[in-house]
């Protein structure tokens, strides 16, 4: 199937509350301008030099998300451009984007990102540990970010019942700190093996690759 087909396959599936970022890393300029041209305007990327060169090579009208692990001594390159960065999951880490957004003159959106599996290889808070984050006097005085949520990346299984107890967990967290907290809208979780449950589970963004634009190398 066609790029196009995938897109509209996708969106038809979610529906249009749910935000869908075509996950466009290892792939070429060329595939995201076909998916540009078929009016796809987010696109997420986990490596900061790839992202700068894409952003820097693309119309400027792209909303880029940075949805890998993010080192600190590289945010400064993003900071001008990136309008949400999905993996952050320690303070330092939101101190160096608040620094470097207030440099930039601009407030950036943040997910905190939560470990809902129990693979070792995945990155995240735990539960107990995003609370106290957010909970904390420190956060408050970061003007120039803005937490607007949560990520989290299921275990590669494809034992749905596992799956789904990981995606509820978070959405119930996810749900509890929304009644607080007005800025609190977005929940990242859902690829493409488990985009389907991760939106049944109330997920409302969505990262897809492979199945747009075909497995990676
Ligand atoms: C690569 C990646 C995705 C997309 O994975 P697919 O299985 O190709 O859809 C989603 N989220 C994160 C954090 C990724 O690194």
């Amino acid at each position: 199937m066609s790029i196009e087909k995938k897109i509209s396959q996708i969106q038809s599936q979610v529906g249009s509350k749910v935000s869908l970022v075509a996950v466009s890393k290892t792939k070429s300029e060329i595939e995201i301008t076909r998916a540009y041209k078929f009016g796809q305007r987010i696109f997420g990327e986990n490596k900061v030099q790839e992202l700068v060169s894409k952003q820097n090579n693309l119309p400027k009208d792209i909303n880029w998300h940075m949805i890998g692990h993010l080192q600190r001594n590289k945010v400064k390159y993003i900071a001008p451009f990136i309008k949400l960065i999905h993996g952050v999951d320690n303070l330092k880490l939101l101190k160096e984007i608040n620094k470097q957004a207030k440099k930039n003159n601009r407030k950036i959106d943040c997910l905190i990102q939560i470990k809902i599996s129990s693979e070792e290889s995945k990155f995240g808070l735990t539960y107990n540990d995003a609370s106290s984050l957010l909970k904390s006097e420190f956060i408050s005085e970061l003007e120039n970010i803005n937490i607007a949520g949560f990520m989290g990346m299921a275990s590669n299984t494809s034992e749905q019942s596992i799956l789904k107890k990981e995606f509820n967990l978070l959405n119930d967290f996810f749900n509890e700190f929304k009644k607080n907290d007005k800025n609190i809208k977005t929940l990242s979780m859902g690829m493409s093996n488990d985009y389907i449950l991760a939106v049944d589970c109330g997920s409302n963004m969505i990262r897809v690759g492979s199945n747009i634009f075909g497995s990676r190398n």
